[in-house]
């Protein structure tokens, strides 16, 4: 498998998971899966196995940009317009959906629970963010619980 820039499929990974290690501040709020793994936010055939991968990073890194970079790029790949690509990386990411609650509720990082939160809306767990909302409140900005939010 190539990637959609036509180098090796595993380039985008292999400096993400790199930046992750070394730089994880310079991940943030960067669209790094745009032109390898999406293309204007259309998921490209590698999307999967990268939701698969971001899903085993997440336990090694349970704080910090790390994490929050983790939780965005999860965010992009738990929703879109609904293909099968779409639906295989949702099958993926909701096999770790307990993460997420936990995420939102330790109330570690408010920037962290409302990407939790945001992916749990995506997958359509609504019992979970149902409880999350009911729960955990405290730990969610106001905006993202605001009735009209999605
Ligand atoms: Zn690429």
């Amino acid at each position: 498998m190539s990637c959609e820039c036509s180098r090796p499929a595993r380039h985008v990974i292999d400096q993400f998971l790199d930046a992750l290690e070394h730089d994880p501040g310079s991940l943030v709020h960067q669209d790094w899966m745009e032109g390898h793994v999406l293309i204007s936010s259309f998921m490209m055939q590698s999307a999967p196995a990268v939701a698969k991968i971001l899903m085993a990073a997440l336990p090694r890194y349970v704080s910090g940009d790390a994490r929050k970079a983790l939780l965005e790029s999860l965010l992009y790949l738990s929703g879109g317009d609904s293909d099968e690509l779409v639906a295989q990386c949702q099958e993926v990411i909701v096999r770790g959906a307990w993460i997420f609650l936990e995420e939102i509720s330790s109330g570690r990082s408010v920037a962290g629970a409302s990407y939790a939160f945001e992916i749990l809306e995506a997958l359509d767990e609504d019992e979970w963010v149902s409880m999350a909302r009911s729960q955990f409140a405290d730990f969610l900005p106001t905006e993202l619980l605001a009735p009209d939010h999605r």
